[in-house]
């Protein structure tokens, strides 16, 4: 059993797209340069640093394009960002983003509220994105939103996400995301989805998108690692939440995800003791007390 858990776990920092874009207080462009540093400087090597959505619907992504012409990109760290459509998508390209998100729902309900397309469309969407993206030579991680169930519909068969997981895959993305949107996921499910989905995905690397709705995060990273799952997505504070989803909560706190880490022995390349001052002066910044639970330890 113990053999099977990697030795190194890659973080994927999102509290600059899913962990703000809900937050009222809108972020000075100033400020997330000054967190993406921090975050480089504590070891974090992917950072999404924003979205490509409508400005009107997500006013806290409306600085996108002023962000990327001031991100100091450091080599060997990579810049990613979520979109939506093509127009997000020419937006990144003239950007200089290194890696696209582009997420079909598993949900029709969810689809059709953030996308305005069932899933069987998005999916038609995303196979010219994909093709597009990597005709730009960007990287595209594909993802399946509500894999683990749905704050409208309850739950999703499993077959319902793996023809997902499978028509993604026919798009021959470089990364395969299931995304727990609403934090539904449970540790047993967990398990077997992702073992069903790393026998399909081959060579593909999986990721995992986890929320802690109801607490249960942790609980689903460390039955993902059993499973050989290497690379999540955490957002610093466990600041987070779906525009779109009613009752939706913080994202993982890679805080706390870091900290479960290397106390069972996997390495971050994450100063925790850094990544932990990062939190606390965001937290000063954002005038709130984040969820994450590590940092209200004496240290
Ligand atoms: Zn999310």
């Amino acid at each position: 059993m113990q053999s099977r858990l990697p030795q190194r776990i890659e973080i994927h920092e999102v509290v600059l797209r899913d962990g703000i874009q809900n937050e009222k207080k809108l972020v000075s462009t100033n400020q997330k340069l000054k967190l993406i540093d921090a975050l480089t400087d504590c070891g974090v090597r992917r950072i999404e640093v924003s979205s490509f959505v409508n400005p009107r619907l997500v006013p806290q992504m409306a600085d996108a394009e002023k962000l990327w012409s001031m991100v100091r990109q450091r080599k060997g760290i990579m810049y990613a960002a979520l979109i939506l459509n093509e127009k997000g998508l020419e937006r990144a390209m003239r950007c200089g983003v290194q890696q696209v998100g582009v997420y079909v729902s598993a949900s029709e309900t969810h689809s059709r509220k953030n996308s305005n397309a069932s899933t069987a469309e998005a999916m038609r969407e995303a196979g010219l994105l994909v093709g597009k993206a990597h005709g730009a030579g960007m990287e595209v991680r594909t993802g399946v939103m509500n894999a683990f169930g749905c704050a409208y519909e309850g739950n999703i068969p499993q077959a319902k996400v793996i023809k997902v997981v499978k028509d993604l895959l026919k798009k021959e993305p470089d990364e395969i995301c299931l995304a727990d949107t609403s934090g539904m996921a449970n540790p047993s499910q967990v398990r077997k989805l992702v073992k069903r989905v790393r026998e399909i995905a081959g060579a593909v690397p999986l990721s995992l998108h986890l929320h802690n709705t109801r607490g249960l995060g942790l609980a689903n990273v460390w039955a993902a690692i059993n499973e050989g799952v290497s690379i999540f997505d955490t957002s610093l504070g466990g600041l987070g939440g779906c525009p779109f989803i009613i009752g939706a909560r913080g994202n993982i706190s890679t805080e706390d995800t870091v900290n479960m880490l290397h106390e069972t022995g996997i390495e971050t390349g994450i100063n925790l003791d850094m990544l932990i001052g990062a939190s606390s002066h965001f937290e000063r910044y954002m005038g709130q007390k984040f969820p994450a639970m590590v940092s209200h330890l004496a240290r």
